[in-house]
């Protein structure tokens, strides 16, 4: 049999995944397993580097043999993975210096105010300040490579997620570290880094511009390491950084699995999904609901800032050309129907939260706002809190549960409604992935809110689609983007079909719901 199966690595957080997919993008096999959470303190999130690899091995070889394939079958493999989570490495023995730290590990929160409030960052945030009050009055302003990094720097801050950030406390508190770094023996990596050096038993140090971007330390408009990232962590100049590939370069092959494979993709899990949603043009936007939603529009050739705080990121790069994406975050989405299930005991599974809702017509009024940890993008209220409002005698669990979904959908509207601003670029319709992209009732209403159309493919795990794509772009078995998007399948569409008065009051009705939830923990306590 010829090589004709892509093999693909999605590596996220909760657990690991390895599908095989056809020349038509039919998956033959796939095989997942979880990873292990270290948790040696409240709000430390570690994980086990020979863990991630053993595991991703383990779920290699169960994919291979659930789609009775050989290693020799495969003609190249893509690897797309959870972002930021970093490791330092020696590279003369192979040993991890420490566990990965993860991106949502908060040990540095201290560190990091410190470094926020310090002369240097109020310095900027002021002038940052004043000139996003003169660029929202004259949009050329918005666009040019200073403005871009003036509007940036008015809000920026380092955080605890950050890799640099992670880096120093590895430095500061594994004992030799910080000498082996500075005689050059530690090697910096992502996930990704980190699972290439080791399929390729130490002979490929590198990263892709989508995980780099990801990473805090990286400047997308200037395209070069930022010394105003780096600056604040003080990262010894030995430290090795791995080098920099096209998104679907060569990154060297493995001889792991029993024959040589050609690793050609190394991707970051949001732009592969981007990516593996065919969000190929400038304007494009992707949805991904899983336990938070990430919401990702390409943005061309062309990063562009945001005085809304969204991130501006390499999308990836291929064939010597950049594309850019702009990234909303929400925090609280399938974790919120998590919650009626598991806090609440509302629902038995997630996927009941459908039926609940079809089974009303409205919520009679009900908006729950889950801000169980704050809202992020775009209000970034820390002190906000999780509210149900809107309650009477009459309301009903199944109106608390719809309200719930469609807490997620007016999320997205804020977001995309911010990104629309920012970019100038009008939403006409939006790609939907995820677990929770598998509720009809929520992408209808998504649809309605958002008055788009709202495409779902079958694949609703578009991460490793859009890795193997890529793997298949770097291997000449597709061209792009037609074969793509030839390959490409659509489960659904969902059309609007909500009046536009009822869209509008619903809508206003969610904003008074967030800003009684607003600010509400930031109080004195009382005595
Ligand atoms: P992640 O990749 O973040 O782990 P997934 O994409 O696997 O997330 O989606 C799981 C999340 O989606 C969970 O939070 C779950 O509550 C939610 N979810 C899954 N199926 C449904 C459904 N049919 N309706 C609503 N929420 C769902």
């Amino acid at each position: 049999m010829s090589r004709k199966y892509i093999l693909v690595n999605d590596v996220g957080t909760t657990g690991t995944r390895a599908v095989i997919y056809d020349t038509d993008a039919n998956v033959v096999g796939d095989c997942y397993t979880e990873l292990e959470q270290i948790f040696p303190r409240p709000g430390w999130t570690e994980q086990d580097p020979l863990d991630i690899y053993d595991k991703c091995v383990e779920v290699t070889l169960g994919a291979l043999e659930k789609a009775k394939l050989e290693a020799s079958d495969i003609s190249a493999m893509g690897i797309a993975t959870q972002r930021t989570t970093s490791l330092l490495w020696d590279r003369k023995t192979g040993e991890p210096v420490y566990n990965f730290i993860t991106w949502q590990d908060t040990r540095m929160s201290d560190v990091c105010e410190r470094i926020n409030r310090s002369g240097l960052f109020r310095a900027l945030h002021l002038a940052g300040g004043a000139f996003q009050r003169l660029a929202s009055v004259s949009g050329g302003l918005k666009r040019s490579p200073l403005g871009k990094l003036l509007i940036t720097a008015g809000h920026f801050t380092v955080t605890p997620g950050m890799s640099s950030a992670q880096a120093r406390w590895v430095l500061d508190n594994v004992e030799g570290a910080a000498g082996k770094a500075e005689a050059g023996d530690l090697l910096f990596g992502t996930v990704d880094t980190w699972l290439v050096w080791k399929y390729t038993r130490g002979g490929v140090h590198a990263t892709d511009f989508s995980n780099i971007s990801a990473t805090g330390m990286y400047d997308p408009f200037g395209m070069r390491w930022s010394p105003l990232l780096l600056k604040p962590f003080e990262l010894p100049g030995g430290l090795v950084f791995p080098e920099i590939r096209e998104t679907n370069g060569y990154f060297g092959s493995t001889d792991v699995f029993g024959a040589e494979i050609p690793i050609r993709c190394v991707v970051a899990d949001q732009q592969a999904a981007l990516f593996g949603e065919t969000c190929f043009e400038a304007g494009s936007v992707k949805c991904t609901n899983g336990t938070g939603t990430f919401i990702d529009m390409n943005t061309g050739d062309e990063p562009l800032a945001s005085i809304n705080k969204l991130t501006p990121m390499i999308a990836w790069k291929m064939d010597g050309r950049t594309t850019y994406m702009m990234e909303g975050i929400i925090s609280s989405a399938g974790s919120s129907i998590q919650f009626l299930r598991d806090n609440l005991g509302l629902i038995e599974k997630a996927s009941d939260s459908e039926d609940c809702s079809f089974r009303c017509d409205d919520t009679g009024g009900v908006y729950v706002v889950p801000a169980f940890t704050g809202l992020t993008a775009p209000y970034w209220d820390p002190y906000a809190r999780g509210t149900v409002i809107g309650l009477t005698r009459g309301t009903t669990r199944d109106q608390v549960v719809r309200a719930t979904l469609e807490s997620i959908a007016y999320q997205c509207k804020d977001v995309v409604a911010a990104m629309e601003l920012d970019t100038g670029i009008e939403v006409k319709d939006i790609k939907a992935d995820g677990g929770a992209s598998g509720n009809n009732f929520l992408l209808q209403f998504l649809a309605d809110v958002l008055d788009t159309v709202v495409e779902r493919p079958e694949a609703l795990e578009a991460t490793a689609l859009g890795a193997a794509y890529f793997t298949g772009i770097a291997t000449g078995q597709w061209k792009y983007p037609d074969d793509i998007v030839r390959v490409h399948r659509v489960d659904r569409r969902f059309e609007p079909r909500m009046p536009a008065s009822t869209r509008d009051a619903l809508y206003a009705g969610w904003k008074r719901a967030v800003d009684r939830a607003r600010r509400w923990a930031d109080v004195e306590p009382c005595d």
